[in-house]
């Protein structure tokens, strides 16, 4: 349940306009203040872009988790599954990692485009110009595209926008994403700690099954997210024991996205211990931010 206690109310997972969120990274600081929240994640997609801008306008009490979240695929099945893995308090110039990032970033422009070419071959009037332009300087995704089609009177909100007939398969491509378990290597690599994002998310489509998390496990991942809305009570329930097994950290997160989506910031959170956890994993020298006002 969301704020249970008296602890910190600490939300590990949000997105600004770095990547495919609405609030800027200096919105975002404030709203998650205004929310009520005590520690706040930052982690847009593929990006450490937003965290100079929220670290600037940190307000006073407010301790914020510099992290990112990785779009990754598991290729131990065919096809490839894709997948997220948020990484927190890694170091942001490490070679190897800034490298991949921005080869993804590079991989959704020409994924992004070639989504809207489909779409225009099938006479829906939406612009790759003014979609690039949407995001402003952020990593570009189906969210953005999303916004098109709504501007384009075709679809009424994001999610009817990611059904079959739109993002969610017929005009879905997919994008040259980071081997997961190099994505566990690279950040540990870069002092960060990775936590498996949504691991469970069926209504998103296929996932992995646990016996990857096993071997992700050994290989050095850190925690999974439990608490997230896309999420049932029985997948909550499946993931935390799975983390129970292996010894791993449990996060609940709501994932924000402003009005790209319908979740408020701290609809989940996560116990202080877990988040303590990831402090204490992390070798990067990036610590944890609060402002003394
Ligand atoms: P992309 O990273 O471009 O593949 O787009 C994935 C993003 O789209 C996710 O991070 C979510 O923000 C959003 N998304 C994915 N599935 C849905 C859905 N069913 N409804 C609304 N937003 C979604
Ligand atoms: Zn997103
Ligand atoms: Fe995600
Ligand atoms: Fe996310």
């Amino acid at each position: 349940m969301p704020g249970t206690g008296d602890g910190p109310r600490i939300d590990l997972h949000t997105h600004s306009t770095a990547s495919d969120g609405t609030l800027t990274p200096a919105e975002l600081v404030r709203a998650a203040s205004a929310a009520g929240l005590d520690v706040l994640a930052i982690t847009d997609h593929d990006t450490t872009a937003g965290w100079s801008e929220a670290v600037r306008a940190l307000p006073p009490g407010l301790t914020l988790l510099r992290g990112a979240e990785l779009s990754c695929r598991w290729y131990g099945t065919e096809p490839a599954i894709p997948l997220h893995l948020l990484g927190y308090l890694f170091d942001p110039e490490s070679p190897e990692l800034v490298a991949e990032l921005s080869r993804i970033r590079a991989s959704r422009e020409v994924r992004a485009e070639r989504i809207v070419a489909r779409l225009r071959a099938d006479g829906v009037d939406v612009s790759w110009p003014e979609i690039r332009t949407s995001a402003a300087g952020g990593t570009v995704g189906r969210p953005h595209i999303a916004q098109a089609l709504i501007r384009a009177g075709l679809v009424r909100t994001t999610t009817e926008a990611f059904r079959p007939e739109w993002l969610g398969e017929r005009y879905r491509l997919p994008k040259e994403d980071i081997d997961v378990f190099r994505a566990v290597r690279l950040l540990r690599q870069a002092g960060g700690v990775p936590v498996f994002a949504h691991p469970r998310a069926s209504r998103r489509g296929r996932i992995v099954p646990d016996r990857l998390i096993v071997e992700l496990a050994a290989a050095g991942l850190a925690g999974l997210e439990a608490d997230h809305e896309d999420h049932s009570a029985a997948e909550r329930e499946h993931v935390r024991a799975l983390a129970g097994e292996l010894g791993l950290l449990v996060t609940g997160s709501s994932d924000f996205h402003g009005t790209h989506k319908t979740v408020r910031l701290g609809a989940h959170t996560t116990a202080v211990e877990a988040y303590e956890r990831i402090v204490a994993g992390a070798t990067s020298g990036v610590v944890p931010v609060t402002s003394v006002g």
